[in-house]
């Protein structure tokens, strides 16, 4: 049956409904921890469940480590890395980072199924970007894995040697890429957690990492919750924590970690701005601003949360984007044709909510789009509020679902003042005809990645963290790289 496009305006034309099918993935009843290329049963033997947000199906059970069982993964990591890791020549390294990444493509389609089920993001964009993207990361630290004296001349160097590694929900894969290549192109052996809610492209990347070759132990991937992931980060034998997640987390690890010698890299929260001026190309600048903010349900670190109009152009902006976002596709992530899938889980689902109600009680004007929820799943309207405060808090505080507050301003120093007004610094995106005056702002705003006439591009080879509250070191590039070096000089 064909399904009737939601929106008001006149936009209401049909859709065939165009569902990616599942018949060609393979997700277990049960998963295991990856230790040492095994299946280990964790000894906790608790297990708990991970469920597709848009409809509430249970996929899978999932092993829960505990302290022991991290341990384990630490001891395979460290054997692993004083056996074999550290005496493989670099160029050996190179082929089976390589190799990962070319077995990752053939198992591309499965891997944005899987992706979208469990993490209720569009098919489109597990296909097109998180699949695509995590396969990139590895072909690029392939390539610098035997070429480390010329990412950094003249600088003897080693590796850190086990790195312990936490995720997050809203990138599953790509997260694990990020941090897995860049680790094992320096050299270092890996002991990584997925989050709660999204483990199974991680535990399909450790089917793919066995079939590889990959010497058992370089790559330990363990499952579980907080108490798990904090197991790791007190373990005395890691040597580098990467983490990616909540502020609030990020300073629970920098405390534990406190005068212990151990490295850290933190890729925390984000409030980033959007910032319209006139003589920006208003279409595209819609488009990107429905890119920053909807885009896998806003739950992007980067999102661009706070969009910031010249006055003179403000309502007209707001008439477009009110438009556009009544002719966005809501439901089955699934579908091809769905622009906004599920919130990621029950819990994301009622903080979003509650800041719904902070910002309609602190007297911000709220306008979401007119699509239909479906009856089952964890969804949520793209939501936007005019005649925002500096200091509310939802112009203030992380949200991490499809809602933005929108200011206006009239002169650049005004602009730049209130984008830099947040505890946060991780991204920005500056819209404008004149090249001088993106110079001018992204030199001046304080946030580790800036986009000029775009938004939410990535890349492996440019660096991406923040400033503030959102964290230190940078993944990606040769930045991303150097985090996982000891320069002995
Ligand atoms: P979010 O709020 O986005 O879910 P979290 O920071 O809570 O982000 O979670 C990110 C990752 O950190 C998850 O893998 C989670 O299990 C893990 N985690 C949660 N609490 C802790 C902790 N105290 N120590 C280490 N890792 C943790």
């Amino acid at each position: 049956m064909a399904k009737k496009k939601p929106g008001k305006e006149g936009v209401n034309w049909d859709y065939s409904p165009s569902l990616e099918s599942t018949s060609h993935i393979t997700i277990l009843p049960k998963y295991e921890l990856f230790i040492n290329n095994e299946w280990v049963k964790p000894s906790s033997k608790k297990y708990f469940k991970t469920t597709n947000p848009a409809n509430e199906d249970v996929l899978s059970e999932i092993a829960w480590a505990n302290d022991y069982d991290v341990d384990l993964a630490v001891k395979a990591a460290r054997n692993a890395y004083n056996d074999v890791w550290s005496k493989t020549t670099p160029k050996e390294r190179s082929k089976y980072i390589y190799r990962i990444a070319r077995l990752m493509q053939e198992h591309a389609r499965e891997l944005s199924v899987i992706e979208t089920l469990d993490a209720g993001k569009p098919i489109r964009e597990s296909r097109d970007i998180d699949v695509p993207l995590a396969c990139n990361h590895f072909f690029y630290y392939a390539g610098w894995a035997d070429k480390l004296e010329y990412a950094f001349p003249n600088q003897p160097m080693e590796a850190l040697g086990v790195a312990g590694q936490i995720i997050p929900w809203n990138f599953p894969l790509l997260m694990a890429a990020w941090k897995i290549a860049p680790a094992l192109a320096a050299g270092n052996c890996v002991v990584l957690k997925p989050a709660e809610t999204t483990s199974l492209t991680a535990l399909k990347l450790a089917e793919i990492i066995k079939a590889s070759g990959l010497p058992p132990g370089v790559v330990n991937i363990i499952t579980g919750h907080g108490d798990t992931g904090a197991a790791i980060v007190n373990h005395p034998d890691i040597n580098k924590i990467a983490f990616t997640g909540s502020t609030n987390v990020g300073k629970i690890i920098q405390r534990a970690i406190a005068g212990t010698g151990k490295k850290a890299t933190l890729e925390l929260g984000g409030k980033s701005a959007n910032i319209i001026f006139d003589d920006a190309p208003i279409d595209q600048a819609v488009e990107g601003i429905v890119n920053g903010i909807f885009f896998n349900q806003g739950h992007v670190c980067c999102a661009g949360s706070r969009l910031f109009v010249q006055e003179n152009i403000a309502e007209l902006v707001i008439r477009k984007l009110k438009h556009r976002m009544d002719s966005l596709y809501l439901g089955n992530p699934l579908d091809k044709n769905t622009d906004i899938g599920a919130i990621n889980s029950k819990e994301q689902l009622e903080t979003i909510e509650k800041y719904i109600k902070i910002g309609i009680s602190e007297g911000a004007e709220i306008y979401q789009s007119t699509c239909e929820l479906p009856g089952k799943g964890y969804f949520c309207r793209p939501t936007i509020f005019t005649n925002v405060a500096q200091s509310s808090r939802i112009s203030q505080e992380e949200i991490f679902g499809p809602v933005l507050s929108i200011q206006t301003f009239r002169t650049v120093d005004e602009v730049i003042q209130k984008a830099n007004n947040s505890p946060y610094g991780l991204a920005a995106g500056v819209w404008t005809d004149k090249g001088s005056r993106i110079f001018n702002l992204t030199s001046k705003l304080r946030a580790g990645v800036i986009w000029a006439n775009t938004y939410n591009k990535f890349d492996p080879t440019s660096p991406f963290g923040g400033y503030k509250e959102s964290g230190f070191g940078r993944e990606g590039g040769l930045h991303g790289l150097g985090a996982y070096l000891k320069m002995k000089l």
